[in-house]
């Protein structure tokens, strides 16, 4: 399955939320969901609203999750996979190993404004982790690493422009995050009630991988 590259608010309109995919657009009422908060389509806006239930309601909060993030669907599934072999609750398990995703660590620390901006940022080989160049967005970083922009990037106008525009949002309590000096360390395990803007409900997603 192929990454998804047409208009990412469709997504949220798909889901009849905001997911948060735009970056600083999102927060303004330019955003398409403030807009028109229909399901896309021709048929969208006199469509019933039906009451999902069951198989539909699981797929639909994986879905939800899996876009939050950015992720294909073998990417997502393998992520859980291996929160489910893991010692813990795996629904808590599985979002925070998405939490500490290299892509999303920089989307909070404010140095992307969005997630797949934050992605861009790492492929381009901007970000160091412990000193050492690290381009793979799924790279999962772990309590004492310090995460920073590179020496060469420090006057990316994206980085920065992201860190002035994130400005008023606070980072997670897992990250001491140094904006000026461009970096944080990672100091402790990502948190439930810290995760996301948006409601999840991740028994859901454990209950429709488990069938
Ligand atoms: Fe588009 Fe962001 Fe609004 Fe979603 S939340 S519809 S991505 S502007």
């Amino acid at each position: 399955m192929a990454r998804y590259i047409g208009p990412v608010c469709r997504l949220c309109r798909r889901e009849g939320m905001k997911l948060f995919l735009k970056g600083e657009r999102c927060h303004t009422e330019k955003c398409a969901i403030e807009k028109r908060n229909f399901i896309p389509g021709q048929h969208g806006k006199s469509k019933r609203v039906r009451k999902v239930v069951g198989y539909g309601l699981q797929l639909r909060e994986k879905q939800k999750v899996r876009r939050i993030y950015g992720l294909l669907e073998t990417q997502f599934r393998n992520n859980f996979e291996k929160a489910s072999k893991t010692r813990g609750i795996t629904g808590e398990t599985m979002l925070a190993t998405l939490e500490r995703r290299l892509d999303n660590v920089i989307y909070r620390m404010g140095f992307g404004t969005s997630r797949s901006q934050s992605r861009q940022v790492v492929r381009h080989g901007h970000i160091q982790v412990n000193g050492r160049k690290v381009n793979i967005p799924s790279f999962l970083v772990k309590p004492g690493d310090v995460v920073e922009v590179r020496e060469s990037s420090r006057q990316n106008p994206t980085i920065l422009a992201a860190r002035d525009a994130t400005a008023h949002a606070p980072a997670p309590s897992w990250l001491d995050v140094d904006r000026e000096g461009l970096k944080a360390k990672v100091i402790g395990q990502p948190r439930r009630d810290e995760l996301t803007q948006i409601q999840i409900n991740e028994q859901l997603i454990v209950e429709l991988y488990s069938k």
